[in-house]
Protein backbone atom coordinates (compact mmCIF):
# COMPACT_ATOMS: atom_id res chain seq x y z
CA UNK A 1 0.00 0.00 0.00
CA UNK A 2 1.59 3.62 -0.90
CA UNK A 3 2.26 6.13 1.31
CA UNK A 4 -1.23 8.23 0.49
CA UNK A 5 -3.19 5.66 1.86
CA UNK A 6 -1.34 3.34 4.53
CA UNK A 7 -2.67 5.40 7.27
CA UNK A 8 -6.48 4.16 6.80
CA UNK A 9 -6.29 0.70 6.54
CA UNK A 10 -9.43 -1.36 6.90
CA UNK A 11 -12.52 0.87 7.16
CA UNK A 12 -14.49 0.52 10.28
CA UNK A 13 -17.76 0.02 8.54
CA UNK A 14 -16.81 -3.32 7.02
CA UNK A 15 -14.54 -3.71 10.39
CA UNK A 16 -17.98 -3.28 12.88
CA UNK A 17 -20.56 -4.89 10.11
CA UNK A 18 -17.82 -8.42 10.09
CA UNK A 19 -18.02 -8.09 14.51
CA UNK A 20 -21.89 -7.64 14.05
CA UNK A 21 -22.41 -10.68 11.79
CA UNK A 22 -19.81 -13.09 14.14
CA UNK A 23 -21.26 -12.23 17.11
CA UNK A 24 -24.63 -12.20 16.12
CA UNK A 25 -24.92 -8.89 17.43
CA UNK A 26 -27.79 -5.89 16.50
CA UNK A 27 -25.89 -3.96 13.91
CA UNK A 28 -26.49 -0.25 14.42
CA UNK A 29 -23.34 0.19 13.29
CA UNK A 30 -22.85 0.97 9.24
CA UNK A 31 -25.55 2.91 7.94
CA UNK A 32 -28.03 1.06 5.67
CA UNK A 33 -31.67 0.44 5.92
CA UNK A 34 -33.10 -2.79 6.85
CA UNK A 35 -36.25 -2.19 5.07
CA UNK A 36 -35.44 -1.91 1.24
CA UNK A 37 -37.20 0.67 -0.85
CA UNK A 38 -40.72 1.18 -2.53
CA UNK A 39 -41.98 -1.84 -4.11
CA UNK A 40 -42.40 0.39 -7.36
CA UNK A 41 -39.14 1.53 -7.27
CA UNK A 42 -38.10 -2.48 -7.39
CA UNK A 43 -40.47 -2.93 -10.09
CA UNK A 44 -39.11 -0.59 -12.43
CA UNK A 45 -35.91 -2.28 -12.28
CA UNK A 46 -36.68 -5.31 -12.44
CA UNK A 47 -38.63 -3.66 -15.56
CA UNK A 48 -35.48 -2.03 -16.97
CA UNK A 49 -33.63 -5.48 -16.70
CA UNK A 50 -36.49 -7.50 -18.44
CA UNK A 51 -36.78 -4.74 -21.07
CA UNK A 52 -32.90 -4.76 -21.84
CA UNK A 53 -32.53 -1.06 -20.10
CA UNK A 54 -28.74 -0.83 -18.85
CA UNK A 55 -28.18 -4.24 -19.15
CA UNK A 56 -24.76 -3.01 -21.45
CA UNK A 57 -22.46 0.28 -20.74
CA UNK A 58 -25.03 3.42 -20.13
CA UNK A 59 -24.03 6.81 -21.57
CA UNK A 60 -21.56 8.30 -19.43
CA UNK A 61 -22.97 10.85 -18.11
CA UNK A 62 -25.53 8.79 -17.21
CA UNK A 63 -28.81 7.47 -18.76
CA UNK A 64 -30.95 10.70 -20.20
CA UNK A 65 -34.44 9.96 -18.23
CA UNK A 66 -32.44 9.39 -15.08
CA UNK A 67 -30.43 12.76 -15.89
CA UNK A 68 -33.62 15.06 -16.44
CA UNK A 69 -35.48 13.10 -13.02
CA UNK A 70 -32.21 14.79 -11.57
CA UNK A 71 -32.61 18.17 -12.59
CA UNK A 72 -36.64 17.53 -12.02
CA UNK A 73 -35.74 16.83 -8.49
CA UNK A 74 -33.59 20.43 -7.83
CA UNK A 75 -36.51 22.67 -9.73
CA UNK A 76 -39.31 20.79 -7.75
CA UNK A 77 -37.42 21.12 -4.20
CA UNK A 78 -34.81 23.82 -4.50
CA UNK A 79 -35.93 26.13 -7.84
CA UNK A 80 -32.64 25.11 -8.78
CA UNK A 81 -32.35 24.97 -12.68
CA UNK A 82 -29.82 22.77 -14.37
CA UNK A 83 -29.40 21.63 -17.62
CA UNK A 84 -29.29 17.35 -17.77
CA UNK A 85 -27.05 17.72 -20.57
CA UNK A 86 -24.31 19.67 -19.15
CA UNK A 87 -24.58 20.34 -15.36
CA UNK A 88 -25.87 16.31 -14.16
CA UNK A 89 -23.45 13.70 -13.99
CA UNK A 90 -24.67 10.45 -12.59
CA UNK A 91 -22.11 8.31 -10.62
CA UNK A 92 -21.44 5.10 -8.81
CA UNK A 93 -22.98 6.39 -5.31
CA UNK A 94 -22.43 9.51 -3.83
CA UNK A 95 -19.20 7.84 -2.70
CA UNK A 96 -17.07 8.06 -6.31
CA UNK A 97 -18.99 11.85 -6.76
CA UNK A 98 -16.88 12.35 -3.66
CA UNK A 99 -13.37 10.66 -5.37
CA UNK A 100 -14.24 11.91 -8.74
CA UNK A 101 -14.60 15.71 -7.50
CA UNK A 102 -11.70 15.49 -5.42
CA UNK A 103 -9.44 13.59 -7.99
CA UNK A 104 -10.76 16.37 -10.80
CA UNK A 105 -10.20 19.43 -8.41
CA UNK A 106 -7.86 19.15 -6.16
CA UNK A 107 -3.72 19.67 -6.88
CA UNK A 108 -1.12 18.27 -5.54
CA UNK A 109 -0.47 20.55 -2.57
CA UNK A 110 -3.81 22.14 -2.29
CA UNK A 111 -5.66 22.43 1.00
CA UNK A 112 -8.99 21.18 1.49
CA UNK A 113 -10.83 22.38 4.59
CA UNK A 114 -13.21 19.84 5.87
CA UNK A 115 -16.11 19.79 8.88
CA UNK A 116 -14.48 17.52 11.95
CA UNK A 117 -15.56 14.63 11.90
CA UNK A 118 -15.95 13.86 9.00
CA UNK A 119 -17.32 10.92 6.84
CA UNK A 120 -13.97 8.66 6.14
CA UNK A 121 -13.99 8.63 2.49
CA UNK A 122 -13.07 12.35 2.38
CA UNK A 123 -9.92 11.53 4.16
CA UNK A 124 -8.95 9.16 2.33
CA UNK A 125 -10.12 10.61 -1.15
CA UNK A 126 -8.17 14.25 -0.34
CA UNK A 127 -5.57 11.62 0.49
CA UNK A 128 -5.53 9.96 -3.15
CA UNK A 129 -5.86 13.49 -4.96
CA UNK A 130 -2.57 14.66 -3.25
CA UNK A 131 -4.28 17.36 -1.06
CA UNK A 132 -4.03 18.14 2.19
CA UNK A 133 -6.89 18.08 4.97
CA UNK A 134 -7.74 20.85 7.49
CA UNK A 135 -9.94 20.04 9.70
CA UNK A 136 -12.13 22.12 11.10
CA UNK A 137 -13.81 21.01 14.30
CA UNK A 138 -17.55 20.90 15.09
CA UNK A 139 -17.85 21.04 18.66
CA UNK A 140 -20.66 19.94 21.39
CA UNK A 141 -22.78 22.80 22.47
CA UNK A 142 -26.24 22.85 23.76
CA UNK A 143 -27.09 19.32 22.84
CA UNK A 144 -25.69 19.69 19.13
CA UNK A 145 -22.22 19.39 17.67
CA UNK A 146 -21.70 23.54 16.20
CA UNK A 147 -19.32 24.53 13.52
CA UNK A 148 -16.97 28.02 14.71
CA UNK A 149 -17.48 30.00 11.93
CA UNK A 150 -14.30 32.56 12.92
CA UNK A 151 -12.45 28.87 12.69
CA UNK A 152 -13.70 28.16 9.35
CA UNK A 153 -12.22 31.45 8.32
CA UNK A 154 -8.88 31.25 10.05
CA UNK A 155 -8.29 27.69 8.51
CA UNK A 156 -8.79 29.28 5.09
CA UNK A 157 -5.23 30.09 3.23
CA UNK A 158 -3.67 31.02 0.20
CA UNK A 159 -3.31 27.41 -0.68
CA UNK A 160 -6.96 26.45 0.00
CA UNK A 161 -8.52 25.30 -3.09
CA UNK A 162 -11.85 23.99 -2.00
CA UNK A 163 -14.56 23.73 0.98
CA UNK A 164 -15.62 20.28 1.60
CA UNK A 165 -19.02 20.90 3.39
CA UNK A 166 -21.55 18.07 4.39
CA UNK A 167 -25.38 18.57 5.38
CA UNK A 168 -27.37 17.30 7.06
CA UNK A 169 -23.96 15.98 8.29
CA UNK A 170 -22.87 12.71 9.14
CA UNK A 171 -22.15 11.59 12.01
CA UNK A 172 -23.31 14.07 14.31
CA UNK A 173 -26.78 14.85 12.53
CA UNK A 174 -26.27 18.42 12.71
CA UNK A 175 -28.05 20.67 9.88
CA UNK A 176 -26.18 23.86 8.69
CA UNK A 177 -28.75 26.83 9.68
CA UNK A 178 -29.41 29.43 6.81
CA UNK A 179 -26.93 31.57 8.60
CA UNK A 180 -24.24 29.45 8.68
CA UNK A 181 -24.75 28.85 5.11
CA UNK A 182 -24.84 32.32 4.40
CA UNK A 183 -21.38 32.79 5.87
CA UNK A 184 -19.45 29.94 4.32
CA UNK A 185 -21.31 31.11 0.89
CA UNK A 186 -19.70 34.24 1.70
CA UNK A 187 -16.28 33.04 2.48
CA UNK A 188 -16.29 30.29 -0.66
CA UNK A 189 -17.02 33.61 -3.03
CA UNK A 190 -15.04 36.29 -1.11
CA UNK A 191 -11.36 33.93 -1.63
CA UNK A 192 -12.57 32.39 -4.53
CA UNK A 193 -13.39 29.00 -3.37
CA UNK A 194 -15.06 25.92 -4.93
CA UNK A 195 -17.20 24.16 -2.72
CA UNK A 196 -18.13 20.16 -2.35
CA UNK A 197 -21.26 19.78 -0.70
CA UNK A 198 -22.12 16.54 0.17
CA UNK A 199 -26.10 16.29 0.50
CA UNK A 200 -26.81 13.07 0.60
CA UNK A 201 -29.20 13.12 3.88
CA UNK A 202 -31.00 15.97 1.94
CA UNK A 203 -34.69 14.79 2.99
CA UNK A 204 -34.19 13.58 6.68
CA UNK A 205 -34.51 16.47 8.48
CA UNK A 206 -36.35 16.96 11.71
CA UNK A 207 -38.30 19.26 13.95
CA UNK A 208 -37.49 22.66 12.25
CA UNK A 209 -34.49 22.15 10.99
CA UNK A 210 -34.56 22.77 7.23
CA UNK A 211 -32.51 21.51 4.19
CA UNK A 212 -30.89 24.72 2.61
CA UNK A 213 -28.21 23.14 -0.75
CA UNK A 214 -25.46 25.42 -0.87
CA UNK A 215 -26.17 26.02 -4.52
CA UNK A 216 -29.30 28.25 -3.62
CA UNK A 217 -26.70 31.15 -2.28
CA UNK A 218 -25.63 33.98 -4.48
CA UNK A 219 -22.50 33.22 -6.30
CA UNK A 220 -22.15 29.36 -5.09
CA UNK A 221 -24.25 28.10 -8.11
CA UNK A 222 -20.87 28.06 -10.33
CA UNK A 223 -18.79 27.19 -7.45
CA UNK A 224 -20.38 24.37 -6.09
CA UNK A 225 -20.69 20.80 -6.81
CA UNK A 226 -23.93 19.46 -5.28
CA UNK A 227 -23.59 15.66 -4.18
CA UNK A 228 -27.10 13.26 -3.86
CA UNK A 229 -27.82 9.31 -3.49
CA UNK A 230 -30.53 7.10 -3.97
CA UNK A 231 -29.31 4.69 -1.45
CA UNK A 232 -29.62 7.51 0.74
CA UNK A 233 -32.85 8.89 -0.27
CA UNK A 234 -34.52 5.77 -1.39
CA UNK A 235 -33.60 3.48 0.83
CA UNK A 236 -31.32 1.27 -1.78
CA UNK A 237 -27.54 1.63 -1.03
CA UNK A 238 -26.68 -1.87 -2.82
CA UNK A 239 -27.46 -0.08 -5.89
CA UNK A 240 -25.09 2.55 -5.98
CA UNK A 241 -26.56 5.09 -7.84
CA UNK A 242 -25.68 9.03 -6.72
CA UNK A 243 -24.56 12.05 -8.66
CA UNK A 244 -23.54 15.65 -9.43
CA UNK A 245 -25.28 18.80 -10.18
CA UNK A 246 -22.96 22.08 -10.99
CA UNK A 247 -21.89 24.25 -14.09
CA UNK A 248 -20.84 22.77 -16.98
CA UNK A 249 -17.70 23.65 -16.32
CA UNK A 250 -17.22 21.67 -12.72
CA UNK A 251 -19.57 18.87 -14.28
CA UNK A 252 -16.78 18.25 -16.98
CA UNK A 253 -14.08 18.02 -14.73
CA UNK A 254 -15.75 15.36 -12.59
CA UNK A 255 -16.79 13.50 -15.81
CA UNK A 256 -13.07 13.49 -16.77
CA UNK A 257 -12.04 12.16 -13.52
CA UNK A 258 -15.46 9.67 -12.96
CA UNK A 259 -14.78 7.65 -16.65
CA UNK A 260 -11.00 6.48 -15.37
CA UNK A 261 -13.01 5.41 -12.41
CA UNK A 262 -15.96 3.49 -13.11
CA UNK A 263 -16.76 4.35 -16.33
CA UNK A 264 -20.36 4.02 -15.62
CA UNK A 265 -22.30 2.19 -13.39
CA UNK A 266 -25.92 0.52 -12.35
CA UNK A 267 -27.49 0.31 -15.69
CA UNK A 268 -30.86 -0.77 -15.03
CA UNK A 269 -31.02 0.68 -11.56
CA UNK A 270 -30.24 4.20 -13.32
CA UNK A 271 -33.75 3.94 -14.71
CA UNK A 272 -35.48 2.81 -11.75
CA UNK A 273 -33.86 5.90 -9.87
CA UNK A 274 -35.38 8.22 -12.21
CA UNK A 275 -39.10 6.56 -11.55
CA UNK A 276 -38.30 7.08 -7.99
CA UNK A 277 -37.19 10.79 -7.96
CA UNK A 278 -40.45 11.29 -9.69
CA UNK A 279 -42.08 9.68 -6.25
CA UNK A 280 -45.50 12.77 -5.47
CA UNK A 281 -44.17 14.67 -2.10
CA UNK A 282 -46.15 12.32 0.37
CA UNK A 283 -43.36 9.93 -0.11
CA UNK A 284 -40.59 12.04 0.93
CA UNK A 285 -43.17 12.92 3.84
CA UNK A 286 -43.70 9.74 4.89
CA UNK A 287 -39.95 8.54 4.72
CA UNK A 288 -39.11 11.40 7.05
CA UNK A 289 -41.65 11.07 9.72
CA UNK A 290 -41.20 7.22 9.85
CA UNK A 291 -37.06 7.97 10.43
CA UNK A 292 -38.14 10.96 12.79
CA UNK A 293 -40.45 8.31 15.10
CA UNK A 294 -37.17 5.54 14.91
CA UNK A 295 -34.59 8.42 16.28
CA UNK A 296 -37.11 9.29 18.77
CA UNK A 297 -37.46 5.51 19.74
CA UNK A 298 -33.57 4.74 20.06
CA UNK A 299 -32.79 8.59 21.76
CA UNK A 300 -35.28 7.81 24.17
CA UNK A 301 -33.74 3.83 24.44
CA UNK A 302 -30.06 5.69 24.45
CA UNK A 303 -31.16 8.17 27.43
CA UNK A 304 -32.52 5.48 29.81
CA UNK A 305 -29.55 3.52 29.09
CA UNK A 306 -27.70 6.04 30.53
CA UNK A 307 -25.89 7.69 27.21
CA UNK A 308 -26.15 11.67 26.65
CA UNK A 309 -27.39 12.18 23.47
CA UNK A 310 -27.27 14.82 20.51
CA UNK A 311 -30.73 14.29 19.24
CA UNK A 312 -29.83 14.61 15.29
CA UNK A 313 -31.51 17.85 13.54
CA UNK A 314 -30.80 15.17 10.04
CA UNK A 315 -29.40 12.05 9.08
CA UNK A 316 -30.27 9.08 10.50
CA UNK A 317 -27.25 8.36 13.18
CA UNK A 318 -27.34 9.82 16.31
CA UNK A 319 -24.00 10.90 18.30
CA UNK A 320 -24.14 9.77 21.90
CA UNK A 321 -21.59 10.78 24.66
CA UNK A 322 -20.49 7.77 26.69
CA UNK A 323 -18.77 9.71 29.48
CA UNK A 324 -21.95 9.51 31.58
CA UNK A 325 -21.60 5.74 31.49
CA UNK A 326 -17.92 6.14 33.45
CA UNK A 327 -16.60 5.37 29.71
CA UNK A 328 -14.17 7.52 28.01
CA UNK A 329 -12.61 5.38 24.58
CA UNK A 330 -15.19 4.83 22.06
CA UNK A 331 -12.83 2.64 20.65
CA UNK A 332 -12.43 0.14 23.51
CA UNK A 333 -16.25 0.52 24.39
CA UNK A 334 -17.38 -0.59 20.73
CA UNK A 335 -15.31 -3.27 20.38
CA UNK A 336 -16.42 -4.79 24.03
CA UNK A 337 -20.46 -4.02 23.46
CA UNK A 338 -21.09 -6.42 21.30
CA UNK A 339 -20.02 -8.87 23.87
CA UNK A 340 -21.71 -7.08 26.40
CA UNK A 341 -25.17 -6.36 24.90
CA UNK A 342 -25.15 -8.02 21.44
CA UNK A 343 -25.01 -4.36 20.04
CA UNK A 344 -22.57 -3.17 17.57
CA UNK A 345 -21.72 0.63 17.04
CA UNK A 346 -19.42 2.98 15.53
CA UNK A 347 -16.85 4.59 17.84
CA UNK A 348 -16.40 8.48 16.29
CA UNK A 349 -12.60 8.96 16.39
CA UNK A 350 -12.45 7.76 13.67
CA UNK A 351 -13.83 10.64 11.97
CA UNK A 352 -11.63 12.80 13.12
CA UNK A 353 -8.02 14.01 12.42
CA UNK A 354 -7.73 15.08 16.29
CA UNK A 355 -9.04 11.43 17.32
CA UNK A 356 -8.74 12.77 21.18
CA UNK A 357 -11.37 15.11 20.19
CA UNK A 358 -13.62 12.41 19.10
CA UNK A 359 -12.57 9.52 21.61
CA UNK A 360 -16.01 9.87 23.89
CA UNK A 361 -18.75 9.95 21.05
CA UNK A 362 -19.94 6.89 19.95
CA UNK A 363 -22.66 6.48 16.87
CA UNK A 364 -25.63 4.87 16.45
CA UNK A 365 -27.66 4.18 13.40
CA UNK A 366 -31.88 4.18 13.86
CA UNK A 367 -32.25 2.87 10.22
CA UNK A 368 -33.83 -0.22 11.48
CA UNK A 369 -36.61 -1.66 12.20
CA UNK A 370 -39.01 -0.41 15.36
CA UNK A 371 -38.90 -4.22 16.87
CA UNK A 372 -34.96 -3.97 16.30
CA UNK A 373 -34.63 -0.59 17.63
CA UNK A 374 -37.11 -1.89 20.73
CA UNK A 375 -34.89 -4.63 21.14
CA UNK A 376 -31.83 -3.08 20.83
CA UNK A 377 -32.97 -0.01 23.21
CA UNK A 378 -33.70 -3.25 26.25
CA UNK A 379 -30.54 -4.60 25.23
CA UNK A 380 -28.46 -1.30 25.80
CA UNK A 381 -30.73 -0.92 29.15
CA UNK A 382 -28.28 -3.96 30.83
CA UNK A 383 -25.41 -1.10 30.34
CA UNK A 384 -26.67 1.36 32.76
N1 LIG B 1 -21.66 10.77 2.13
C1 LIG B 1 -22.11 10.53 3.37
C2 LIG B 1 -22.11 11.64 4.35
C3 LIG B 1 -22.56 9.25 3.71
O1 LIG B 1 -22.97 9.01 4.94
C4 LIG B 1 -22.54 8.23 2.74
C5 LIG B 1 -22.97 6.83 3.00
N2 LIG B 1 -23.22 6.43 4.22
C6 LIG B 1 -22.06 8.53 1.47
C7 LIG B 1 -21.62 9.80 1.20
C8 LIG B 1 -21.97 7.49 0.40
O2 LIG B 1 -23.17 7.33 -0.27
P1 LIG B 1 -23.37 6.19 -1.37
O3 LIG B 1 -23.82 4.98 -0.63
O4 LIG B 1 -24.39 6.75 -2.28
O5 LIG B 1 -22.07 5.95 -2.04
N1 LIG C 1 -22.19 5.92 4.89
C1 LIG C 1 -22.51 4.82 5.74
C2 LIG C 1 -22.24 5.17 7.17
O1 LIG C 1 -21.78 6.24 7.48
C3 LIG C 1 -21.73 3.58 5.39
C4 LIG C 1 -21.16 3.53 4.05
C5 LIG C 1 -20.03 2.57 3.96
O2 LIG C 1 -20.07 1.48 4.51
N2 LIG C 1 -19.00 2.97 3.29
O3 LIG C 1 -22.47 4.33 8.00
Amino acid sequence: LNRRLAEFGTTIFAEMSALALSTGSINLGQGFPDTDGPEEVREAAVRALRDGRGNQYPPGPGVPELRTAIAAHQERRYGLSYDPDTEVLVTAGATEAIAAALLALVEPGDEVVALEPYYDSYAACIAMAGGTRVPVTLRPHEGSFRLDLDELRAAVTDRTRLLLINTPHNPTGTVLTREELTVIAELAVERDLLVVTDEVYEHLVFDEAEHVPLATFPGMRERTVTIGSAGKTFSFTGWKVGWITSAPGLVAAVRSAKQFLTYVASGPFQYAVAEALRLPDSYFADFRADMLAKRDLLAGGLERAGFKVFRPAGTYFITTDIRPLGESDGFTFCRALPERCGVVAIPNAVFYDHREQGAPFVRFAFCKQTGVLEEAASRLKTLA
